[in-house]
């Protein structure tokens, strides 16, 4: 260290504020950054800066508490060290924080503060390190005898320490080598003292001062020394290693004295190791443990790996290696449970508790992991918690949903900056035994990225052969996953890798009827709204037709997500009342009626007079219980969002209704179709896969090899239906991308009605794939389609024939609610389409097979 040289630092300086330590020039620290305006400096200044330069920056020791920085800034120490920052590690882990190393240069004072965000910068004055100070001996001489004494006092202590250590032979060496005015600073800094004094002698500007203040520091020393070596004589060697000046250490923590920390770690790993053998951990991590614990002890606490390594060996040390809780199956229980929890899933709730019967009867979790299919809100998670309340076991959801890296899974190795066990292993940490539900959330929706198939490592996770020894890389030893129960959910498994399909046993989660939403409202989601806000059933009354009329005008949902969100709506709505009523029955004589009605310009005549409409603006408090009607839904909730729309739409000819299938359940479909003067060219607009395209030009060549029979022209007559005309299909919502077979049958008869000037029937909806032969095939989907269209209000629905069998799965109110026609060809699906029938003019022969 060129600790003699003059320097000259910047008179513009960043400002690093530390709370806990003091760094004195010559000396060398690290410290941990992570208050909002220390990180800012290092980022901006630090990692961005390529001049020597930006690397010198002003550390203010003693700020009040850098943490709640983000505010007004702290008051400052008027005296810093400037300062080389020789090193920056970055970690994230257990938050994101810097570990910055820095070697202190000169003292400096600030001028004034320049500004204070993102980081402060000061105008400052160097104060020592000064040419003129350094320039021959001067001081030296000046101090004369003070500098001697201190000298003497120096090597007297270095003396007393075991010179067979390096550090200090070479500390030794140092005393001569280095300039005597630059060792009171560094002698403070590596002997025991606490940041009281060293801030003192950091305020200490002048040289006499300063060794005159560090004296008595190294006098202390050195008759603690004495004292020790006296009292333990016989351990005279590892009390010189304990107490021994340590050039390297850097770090102290604030209030607490050095002595007393270093004990206090020391104990921290001797406690850890302690936890570590009393630990249940395998052999092979336990013998990775120990191996690392040995390191721990020969390694400086400033290293960064320290930390890493304590870490890494807490996290060892609290997983569940052998905690589990006890399963307390009872089938008639687990039974009593899920029917409490939810309303119908009926074959859901018959296939869970099959898979628990037999865990019952056999004690191992080897088999499918299950996987519910279905629609956003159908209660997937919510039963998958309920299987862990029957099981007595902990519960814990893992959300999958975008995650497009496989260390997500299965941890950073160590070596990486940041690195951190994977999800399911912090999954375990969390709930804290090694047999939890894990819900593993949105299956479907896993990404792949550069970053490793987060799916491949999943396999591994679920695979009951394999899951015994899952090794998480951040661990590096294996953990049993084999008593964690799995399950999985997923809105279609179309996008779930097919390996990892192949693992799991798929149970379809339907969307619900409106008669069970209904009763799902009633009973589980009104109850637990009006706990959540605090309202009783004496305070707001729900009628079944306002669930109704909230399920049909305002969501148009497969679950009862949106259902629950407008409940809420309500609630927050009445509480408002109620809590308002509850102020003004405090002070009821000075409420009166007719200053709420003038206030009030849309009251009803048919208004009830406990609608939530009149008691919102009455002044008298509302009366209970506060009955929510379509006036009261009305106010609440805004105009209806979804009115019946489907007999205005279909008001003219090249208009049809298919239904279609996706994640979120089943949608109704408006196919339209235009046609205009052209050259024959088919246009298609709403984002249609290749699919559904060719679905497009079947039906057109069909409805032109059959146009004579069923009397379709163009617009001059003709029965060439291409002539002269262009023809524009569009299939609304033109931003959703939409594909299958499934829409054949709806642009035949869309395109059916459009060349014959007929209206197709504003009740019915249709799904069915064609062939070119006019025959109709099966399609997939029913159920969910099925209960789109009576949602949507439809009655009469075309299905394939051959689909018959999946009418078996629907609930029979909504069976009976709509009228099923099975098509086995376009002939019977234009007949059932059209009032009255669509008869062709002469059957053919076509499904006479010569085959
Ligand atoms: P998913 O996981 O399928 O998207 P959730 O499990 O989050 O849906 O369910 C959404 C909400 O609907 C939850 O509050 C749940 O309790 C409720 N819910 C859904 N289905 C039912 C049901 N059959 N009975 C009672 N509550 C239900």
């Amino acid at each position: 260290m060129a600790a003699g040289s003059a320097i000259q630092i910047p008179s513009r300086l960043p400002l690093l504020l530390t709370h806990e330590s003091v760094l004195l020039p010559g000396s060398t620290m690290r410290t941990s950054v992570d208050s909002p305006r220390n990180m800012q400096l290092v980022r901006s200044r630090l990692l961005k800066g390529t001049s020597l330069r930006s690397t010198i920056i002003g550390v203010i020791p003693n700020t009040s508490d850098p943490t709640s920085d983000c505010d007004d800034l702290p008051n400052l120490h008027r005296i810093g060290t400037a300062a080389l920052a020789v090193q920056v590690v970055g970690s994230n882990w257990p938050k994101p924080h810097y570990t910055l190393l820095v070697t202190g240069l000169c003292r400096f004072q600030i001028l004034q503060l320049l500004k204070e965000k993102p980081y402060p910068v000061a105008e400052v004055q160097q104060l020592d390190r000064l040419e003129q100070f350094t320039n021959g001996h001067k001081s030296e001489e000046e101090l004369g005898e003070l500098s001697e004494q201190f000298y003497k006092y120096a090597v007297q202590l270095v003396e007393m320490l075991d010179m067979s250590v390096p550090a200090v032979a070479k500390l030794r060496r140092l005393l001569d080598n280095l300039p005597r005015e630059a060792l009171p600073d560094i002698l403070t800094s590596i002997i025991r003292t606490t940041n009281q004094e060293k801030l003192q002698i950091l305020d200490a500007v002048r040289l006499e001062e300063r060794f005159k203040m560090t004296i008595p520091l190294l006098v202390r020393q050195i008759e603690g020394l004495k004292l020790l070596q006296k009292t333990r004589k016989s351990k005279q060697d590892d009390d010189k290693r304990v107490v021994a000046i340590r050039p390297n250490r850097r770090i102290s923590h604030g209030s607490i004295t050095e002595d007393e920390e270093e004990e206090e770690d020391h104990d921290d790993v001797v406690m850890l190791e302690k936890k570590i053998r009393t630990s249940s951990m395998s052999e092979q991590a336990l013998k990775v443990c120990l191996k690392e614990i040995k390191r721990l002890k020969k390694m400086p606490q400033s290293m960064p790996e320290y930390a890493l390594t304590r870490n890494y060996l807490e996290l060892m040390v609290e997983l569940p290696w052998n905690k589990s809780t006890k399963d307390r199956l009872e089938i008639r229980a687990a039974r009593i449970v899920l029917d409490n929890d939810h309303y119908a899933m009926e074959k859901l709730k018959k296939r869970v508790l099959e898979y628990l019967a037999v865990r019952q009867l056999k004690n191992n979790l080897k088999g499918p992991i299950l996987c519910f299919v279905g629609p956003p809100g159908v209660g997937k998670t919510s039963v998958g918690r309920s299987i862990a309340k029957t099981l007595g076991r902990e519960f814990h959801r893992i959300a999958l949903g975008g995650v497009c890296d496989q260390s997500d899974i299965r941890g950073h190795r160590r070596t990486y900056v940041g690195s951190m066990p994977g999800r399911i292993i912090n999954g375990l940490k969390t709930v804290g035994v090694n047999n939890p539900v894990f819900l593993l959330d949105e299956v479907d929706k896993l990404a792949k990225s550069l970053q490793g198939d987060p799916a491949a490592a999943l396999l591994e996770v679920l695979d009951p052969e394999q899951n015994h020894s899952f090794t998480d890389h951040y661990l590096n030893v294996a953990f049993d996953l084999s008593q964690v129960l799995f399950i999985a959910t997923a809105n279609t498994t179309a996008t779930i890798p097919p390996a990892l399909l192949d693992r799991m046993e798929v149970i379809q989660v339907p969307g619900y009827t409106q008669e069970e939403k209904i009763e799902i409202a009633h009973r589980h989601l009104i109850p637990k709204q009006l706990e959540q806000h605090g309202l009783t059933p004496q305070q707001i009354q729900i009628p079944q037709v306002t669930t109704l009329g909230i399920i049909t005008r305002y969501t148009r949902e497969a679950g009862v997500r949106a259902l629950d969100r407008k409940l809420g709506a309500i609630c927050r709505a009445v509480a408002v009342k109620v809590a308002e009523g509850q102020h003004k029955e405090a002070k009821p004589d000075r409420a009166e009626v007719g200053e709420g009605e003038d206030c009030k310009e849309h009251i009803t005549e048919d208004a009830k007079p406990e609608s939530i409409s009149d008691t919102a603006d009455l002044a008298l408090p509302p009366e209970m219980p506060i009955l929510i009607d379509f006036h009261a839904l009305k106010d609440i909730l805004g105009p209806p969002m979804y009115d019946m729309e489907v007999s205005e739409r279909l008001s003219q000819p090249g208009v049809a209704i298919g239904l279609a299938w996706t994640p979120l359940g089943g949608e109704i479909m408006f196919v339209e179709a235009s046609r205009m003067d052209g050259e024959g060219q088919l246009t298609l607009t709403g984002q249609l896969g290749d699919v559904m395209k060719e679905s497009a030009h079947l039906a057109i060549s069909w409805l032109r090899s059959n146009a004579k029979r069923y009397q379709l022209t163009n617009a001059s007559g003709s029965f060439d239906l291409l002539d002269n005309t262009d023809i524009h299909l569009h299939f609304p919502a033109g931003a959703v991308t939409k594909d299958g077979p499934s829409a054949g049958v709806t642009i035949v008869t869309c395109l059916a009605s459009l060349f014959s000037g007929r209206l197709v029937c504003s009740d019915v909806a249709m799904t069915g794939e064609i062939t070119l032969r006019g025959l109709v095939l099966p399609v997939g989907g029913i159920k969910d389609k099925v209960l789109a269209a009576h949602r949507a209000g439809l009655k009469r629905i075309i299905i394939p024939q051959r689909n018959e069998k999946d009418l078996e799965e629907i609930a029979v109110p909504v069976r009976q609610d709509l009228t099923f026609v099975l098509a086995g060809c376009l002939d019977e699906v234009l007949n059932a389409a059209f009032d009255g029938g669509f008869a062709g003019r002469a059957r053919l022969e076509q499904l006479n097979s010569k085959l």
